[in-house]
């Protein structure tokens, strides 16, 4: 079985049906990037730069990170490389960061909420993405988005970055693409709004299906009830994509639902045509794309998406595995 995987990874991800796939790859160091490219990944969909800021007192600099940055662009040897901005608060916690602690983390000041509380730091953080944008192709992604002032505001103190780095005479894409994560079930339903202010979406399913469900990601006791499958949580993905497709701009999932094969028909069913993963999972999900035919899944997922019924949903989706094409 894994010799027959690792003879696809020269094969392009493409389905029965001619529909190209792109997949992508998730990491969180910068020293992955050149093992996610010889895993087979078509780019970076997600560097989780938290890496960077965790387990320290101190905040890392504009060198320091733009150093990092640079790192993860080189080792895609010119493939896209998508920088999400800090994402912390919830599970993830800065050591250094003083103030309140939330009763509810999850809730609380975590991601964009926090970077845009904190713009220097995060000015930091955006002047270092820019510059490491001049080695490569650098794509900056803005996480837990839930109101459209939070894109205004990142895309004003991204100008303010911009001139900055001009004042100093130091390079940058100017054409650096910028997109929104859909994490949080305001942003699903507003995603046509969002995206006209963006190049791209990028759904992270690990939060979208948490909060949809209000269940915590990290507390066991209510596990059992944390269903990527749930046909609420798929409404929305599907609800994202169709938002994306309609305004012409790209749309990736970038949560575990992407690396899982069991879900790939279904997310290409929806009209997915990027998956980003761990670099593990490419393969075997290339094996889903190349024995899909996009057209006869999206008739089965739409039919699929009318039904509120969980298991008739859960049903649908065993005969999606299973069936050919
Ligand atoms: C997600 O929420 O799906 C996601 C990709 O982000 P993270 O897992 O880092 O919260
Ligand atoms: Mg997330």
């Amino acid at each position: 079985e894994r010799e027959r995987l690792k003879r696809l990874l020269h094969v392009p991800a493409r389905t029965l049906d001619g529909v190209g796939v792109t997949l992508h790859a998730n990491i969180e160091l910068p020293e992955e990037a050149e093992a996610a490219l010889a895993a087979g990944a078509a780019g970076v969909g997600l560097f989780r730069s938290e890496f960077l800021f965790m387990g320290r007192r101190d905040l890392p600099g504009e060198d320091e990170q733009y150093e990092a940055y640079r790192t993860a662009v080189l080792g895609m040897r010119g493939a896209p490389v998508t920088i999400r901005t800090l994402d912390v608060g919830a599970d993830k916690t800065l050591d250094g960061a003083e103030g309140q602690v939330s009763l509810n983390p999850a809730l609380g000041q975590r991601a964009i909420r926090y970077c845009l509380a904190e713009p220097e730091m995060f000015s930091v953080q955006l002047r270092a993405i820019l510059r490491a944008s001049a080695h490569g192709t650098v794509r900056l992604l803005i996480p837990m988005l839930a109101h459209h002032h939070e894109i205004e505001q990142t895309l004003r103190l991204l100008d303010i970055a911009r001139a900055h780095l001009r004042g100093r005479g130091q390079a940058f894409d100017e054409r650096m693409a910028v997109g929104g994560m859909i994490e949080v079930p305001a942003a699903a339903l507003s995603a046509g709004l969002f995206v006209r202010r963006l190049d791209f979406l990028s759904i992270g399913t690990n939060d979208l299906i948490q909060y949809t469900l209000a269940i915590d990601r990290a507390d066991h006791t209510v596990a059992s009830l944390y269903d990527p499958f749930h046909p609420a949580v798929l409404r929305l993905i599907s609800m994202a994509i169709r938002a994306g497709r309609r305004a012409g701009k790209p749309v990736s999932v970038c949560g575990e639902m992407a690396g899982d094969h069991t879900a790939t028909r279904l997310l290409l069913g929806m009209g997915l045509d990027t998956f980003s993963m761990h670099p593990a999972s490419l393969l075997r999900v290339k094996q889903q794309v190349l024995l899909s035919d996009v057209s006869q899944l999206a008739i089965k997922v739409g039919r699929m998406l009318n039904s509120d019924d969980p298991v008739r949903v859960r049903a649908a989706l065993a005969r999606l595995r299973e069936e050919p094409g």
